[in-house]
Order: structure tokens, then sequence, then C-alpha cells
């Protein structure tokens, strides 16, 4: 070993190994034996580009140079890679580099300054998570987000679908409908109120709009605490590194940025059927309408459709819903059933097998009178109907086709909009990353959003590994009587493992609350799905009756720990709870068994 350099020596040392940065285009600090060494080297070889090695254990003063290194990098271990002078980092640094197109910037010597390290397209859900968490670990970060009007002219602030036209105005006035019917429970428990019990649109719309706005204001304030650029223009590229913002008075500006996350979301489908813009409404129009929408159509049947059909039932509207085909496609059949069935029972009519061919307005007005005309999906029959408010909810559309993307060379699926990623959510363009509802076969889902971009934010900046799960993700459809799951559903289990594999446990059960009212008894149902090649593991979970959500979150987390059935039989439940039934379930479905609850 020599011996220990003095200032001067180890500052003629670090000149060389700077000498040797500068020279080369790429320089390696390696370790003859060390495997990680040996991998950069092969990417480089890989890539046919020449690299400067410097081994350290054959250097006699292999260990100062590392010292030094460290002092210099802040990284001792090796390899310690730089191209064109820029310090990469180690293995996995440089091959996530490689991974995400810059360490091919680096090496074209195109290391141009850039206006941002990452701009977000979209400020929703995943936009926002991810713009803040990359602006927390020291990037430079701008987010654009615009609202294009609905047809009605409907528009609103910051903060994407969930907060302003989704989960937030929904679960709100989904709540407004239960309360509703507590009132009604509340007599049998003794409460008196003499006069009649009537609804307010306009304050219960005042109300959750007032709390949105507060959500909009909180979400500006976050974004400039943290130091990320928010700009309300629409965003489109115009070259794979910039792109071009149109802000609301048509004033354009360009921004370029070494990386870019496409979060741009969704909007609702109209049906192309004459009458259809000029006359209805989307959930986008709904949750701000200035007046009581009365008698509704809501046509569509999944999520937004029976989430909407059903608080409006419960405010006490006259509702419809027109369904193609089947309730609630690609979740539990048997469970999306009982779910219509109560909404049923509960006053909401189901035209089923119909779809609108055509919207007339009767009479203008706040609301006005439309006519709808209707064909049967099996036969030539039409129908017609009168409504005061025609809900069109028939799915959601990428934002994906006015943003410039093929100037960026990003590929979409043709079929449906939608972008396909890698399991890192990269989009065939290294440098251009995507998140939330427009992935391509992935959950439209709040929290998956802010969970894929909060997390691509700290692999790309943070160092971090940890991808999105999208697997086994817990969701609630927020129908009156609510309706968790997790997992697959009868249906798709029996298709993967054989019904001669899988053991379905079931139970009906009568909320302690609804008891007294004498409401809706053994109208409650709890199922779970349980490999039976897999120690009776629970590979789904299906839960319909009240509170589903906070339900159905902790049995997803025990789901994701790998929950058997003999793990929830040997958990002790909370008594009296709806929760405990999964604690207690006993009967199979194979064996027909009584399902209904009686007593505890
Ligand atoms: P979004 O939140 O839609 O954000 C995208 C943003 O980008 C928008 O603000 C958009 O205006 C903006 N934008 C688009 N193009 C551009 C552009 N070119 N330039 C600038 N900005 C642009 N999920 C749940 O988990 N629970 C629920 O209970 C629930 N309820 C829902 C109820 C309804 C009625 C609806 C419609 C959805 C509901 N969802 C729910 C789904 C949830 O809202 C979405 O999954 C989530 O908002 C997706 O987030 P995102 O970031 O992908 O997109
Ligand atoms: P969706 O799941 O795509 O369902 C569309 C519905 O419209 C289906 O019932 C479909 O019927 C029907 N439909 C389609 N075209 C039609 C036509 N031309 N005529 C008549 N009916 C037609 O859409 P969504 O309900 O808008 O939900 C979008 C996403 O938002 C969901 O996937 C969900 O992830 C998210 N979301 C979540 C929540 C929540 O978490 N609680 C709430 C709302 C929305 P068919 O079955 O016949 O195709």
């Amino acid at each position: 070993m020599p011996p220990v350099e003095n200032d001067s020596g180890k500052n003629g040392l670090k000149s060389e190994i700077q000498q040797l940065i500068d020279s080369n285009q790429v320089c390696v600090f390696s370790k003859s034996y060390c495997p990680f060494c040996v991998k950069v080297k092969d990417l480089f070889k890989e890539l046919n580009v020449d690299c400067n090695v410097v081994e350290l254990d054959l250097l006699e003063n292999g260990a100062i140079y590392q010292d030094t290194l460290l002092e210099m990098t802040g990284q001792k271990t090796v390899p310690n890679v730089f191209i064109n002078k820029t310090h990469v980092g180690g293995c996995d640094k440089t091959l996530q580099a490689h991974k995400d197109g810059s360490l091919q910037q680096l090496l074209s010597g195109e290391n141009e300054a850039y206006d941002y390290d990452l701009i977000v397209i979209g400020g929703g859900s995943g936009g926002l998570a991810c713009s803040k968490e990359a602006a927390a670990l020291g990037k430079k970060v701008m987010v654009l987000d615009y609202v294009v009007p609905t047809p009605k002219g409907t528009t609103w602030g910051l903060g994407g679908t969930c907060v302003n036209v989704g989960c937030i105005p929904k679960k709100l006035m989904h709540q407004t409908a239960l309360l509703g019917t507590a009132m009604h429970d509340a007599r049998k428990f003794g409460w008196q109120f003499d006069e009649s019990v009537k609804h307010n649109w306009e304050t219960m719309k005042e109300g959750v709009n007032n709390y949105i706005g507060s959500l909009n204001w909180n979400y500006r304030v976050a974004l400039r605490d943290k130091n990320v650029n928010y700009v309300n223009a629409y965003a489109e590229f115009i070259e794979p590194h910039k792109i071009k913002g149109t802000n609301k008075r048509g004033k354009e500006t360009f921004y370029t940025s070494a990386r870019f996350v496409l979060a741009t979301g969704e909007r609702p489908r109209y049906l192309g059927i004459p009458g259809d813009k000029e006359y209805c409404i989307t959930s986008d129009d709904l949750f701000s309408l200035p007046h009581c929408p009365g008698k509704t159509l809501v046509i569509g049947a999944s999520y937004v459709a029976l989430e909407c059909g059903g608080f409006l039932a419960g405010l006490g509207l006259d509702v419809t819903v027109m369904v193609r085909s089947i309730l609630l496609r690609g979740f539990d059949q048997d469970m999306a059933n009982r779910a219509g069935e109560h909404m049923e029972e509960h006053g909401v009519k189901f035209l089923r097998k119909y779809v609108p061919v055509k919207i007339e307005e009767l009479e203008a007005g706040s609301p006005g009178r439309l006519k709808v005309t209707a064909k049967s999906t099996e036969t030539d029959e039409l129908i017609e109907g009168e409504y005061n408010t025609v809900l069109i909810a028939v799915g959601r559309d990428a934002c994906t086709d006015k943003i410039g993307l093929d100037k960026a060379g990003v590929h979409v699926n043709p079929k449906n909009g939608k972008i396909p990623v890698n399991d890192e959510e990269q989009t065939n363009v290294p440098h251009i990353y995507a998140v939330g509802d427009i992935l391509e076969g992935k959950w439209e889902l709040t929290p998956v959003a802010i969970q894929a971009g909060r997390l691509l934010a700290r692999r790309l900046y943070g160092g971090a590994k940890t991808k999105v799960d999208y697997v086994n993700v817990p969701t609630t459809v927020f129908t009156p009587l609510e309706y968790g799951s997790c997992g697959l559903s009868e249906d798709r289990a029996t298709e993967l493992y054989g019904q001669e594999n899988i053991e379905v446990f079931h139970s009906l059960f009568w909320p302690l609350e609804f008891t007294v009212p004498g409401r809706d008894n053994n109208k409650c149902y709890g199922k779970i799905i349980c490999n039976k090649l897999d120690n009776d593991r629970v590979i789904g979970f299906h839960y319909l009756g009240p509170n589903a959500g906070e339900v159905t979150q902790g049995f997803g987390a025990a789901m994701k720990c790998g929950a058997t059935k003999e793990q929830l039989d040997t958990t002790i439940g909370i008594h009296p709870t709806c929760a405990e039934i999964f604690t207690t379930m006993e009967v199979t479905k194979s064996s027909g068994g009584d399902i209904a609850q009686a007593g505890c």
C-alpha cells in the first residue's frame, strides 16, 4: 500500500482523475472481479461504445483513487461511471439511464439544458402525485392542467376527475341519499319530526361545490409550497422533448423537458346519436347542475351509471336505468345482480336490453322535457319515454388523441386510445412515461393513479425500485347498497382454476342497524372464493352491505398478505358488525346449505 497522500498529493490525484473523465467519452472506475462492473462494461460493449476502464484493484494506489472518487462524487462503490463529463453513478443508475433513454442522450452529447427535469401533462390524481414527489426529490418540475369544457359548457378547477367530477362529489351525493334513508330509519328509533322532509338540490350542490373549491385551492397551495410550477394550459407535443401550452386566452408558450409524464385521464363518451350532445348531460355536468334533474333516464350500467342512478333515486327522484346488456361488466355477476335487485326494490326502474337511438327536446327549461327513443337489442321493437334529464354514462375515452403523441413517437392502442406501458409505466419512448386512467389494461381508480405517479417519481429520482402492484386492487361501487370487492370474481376464478379447484363460502346477513327499522332483511351478502390448490388462499372477496369501502379496505390488506380461509376463521370478529361475517363463514356454495342469518 502506498503511504497516505498529503493534500497536494490528493489534489494531484483529483486532477488526474478529472483529466481521465474529461478526455474520455465514457470513463468507468471498476474492479476487475466485481460482477456489477462486468454488467456495466458489457452494456457499453453491447452499445458499441468505447470506454476507458480504470481497474482500481489492479492499481497500486487504487484505494486512494476510491477515496478521492468518494470526495468528488459522494460515491465510494464501483462501478463509478462518467459519460461526457457527467457523473452517472453505479451499476443500477447506469442500467436505469439506459432503460429510460437518458444514457443514450448523454452519449450523443445532446445533454442540452432543458427548461425542466420533468413536465407532467395533467393535474389530476396521478399527475399531481407524481409532480409533487419529483419536486420533493429536488427536481425542477412543471405540471400543466387544463379542462376542456363539456358540450354544456361545464368546467372546473385543478385536481382532475376525482376531486371535481368523480369520487368526491359522487360520494358526497351518495352520502346525501344515505342520510335520507337514515331519516326514515330515525323515526323507527324514536326520533320525531313533524314537518315533511324534503331535499333541496341547490343547497346540496352548493355545499358539495364549496368543498370542491376548497380542495382546488389546497392543490394550488401544495404545488406552490413544493415548488412545482403549475400552468393552466392545454399541452401538446411538438417534438419529443418539447411541448406547446395554450392557455384559455389562446396564448401559446413552449417548454422543454428531459422527461415527461402523461396523466391526461379520460372524459365521458357520447353515444353518437341525434340529440345526445345537444340535450343530454354526463357525469361531468351532473355534480354542478344548477337545477334538480327531475325525472331522469341514466344510460349505461357500470360504476358511473349505477352510482349516479342510485343516489338520484335516493334523493327521491324518478330514475330509470337503461341497460344494454349486463350490470357492472367485469364484476362478479352474482354480486352485480344483487346490487341491482336492491336498487329495483327501492324504486329504480331498469329498462333491460335497450339502447337509445334518438333524443328530442319537447320543452326547454331547467329542467326541460326530453323524448327518448330506444331500440331493443334483441328485436326491432322501438320504445319511447319522456324524461326531464338524460344522463349518459356509457364509458369514458382516454384523452390521448389531441396531445401530439405522434410528434413524440408514443404508441397508442388505436382501438381505445389507451397507452401501453411496461411494468415501470414507461411508454415505447424511453423518456416519456404515463400513469392513471390512460393506461392500457390497468384499473381506472384514483388510488391506483396516485400510487403509480408517486412510485414512478421515486424510481426516477429517488433510486427506489418499488413498482405498482396492479393485482388484488380493492374497489367499491357506491350503489345504494354498496358493493366492495378485491381479487377475482367467481366466474373468473372458475375460468382460471376450474370449478373443482375453488371453494366458495357465502352468507347473507342483516346489519343490526337495519333490524329496528325492519328493512332489507337478509339482503346483504358476503362471499369469499378460495383456491383449494393453494392452501385455501382467498383469491376473491365480495361484500354487499353498508360501508363497503371501509370493510373491503381491510380485507384488501389481508389478501395482499396472502390470507387463507383458515386465517380468516381464526381471526376473532368484532361484534356487532357486518365485517365479522367473514370470520364465521361456514356454508359453501356447492353444499347448497341455508345462508340466511337469524340473530347473532
Ligand atoms: P384525471 O384525474 O382525470 O386527471 C387528468 C387531468 O388532465 C384533468 O384535469 C384533465 O383536464 C387534464 N388534461 C387532459 N388533457 C390535458 C392536456 N392536453 N393538457 C393539460 N391538461 C390536460 N375512482 C375511485 O378510486 N373511487 C371512486 O369512487 C371513483 N368514482 C368516480 C366517479 C366518477 C363519476 C368518475 C367519472 C370516476 C370515478 N373514479 C373513482 C375514477 C377516478 O376519478 C379516476 O380513476 C382518476 O381521477 C384518474 O386519475 P388520472 O390522474 O388518470 O386522471
Ligand atoms: P365502463 O365501466 O366502461 O362501463 C360502460 C357502461 O356503458 C357499460 O355498462 C356498457 O354496457 C354501457 N355502454 C357502453 N356503450 C353503450 C351504448 N352505446 N349504449 C348503451 N350502453 C352502453 O364505464 P364507467 O361506468 O364510465 O366507468 C369508467 C371507469 O371509471 C370504471 O372502469 C371505474 O374504474 C372508474 N370509476 C370508479 C368508481 C368507483 O371506484 N366507485 C366509480 C365510477 C367510475 P356493456 O356492458 O353492454 O358494454
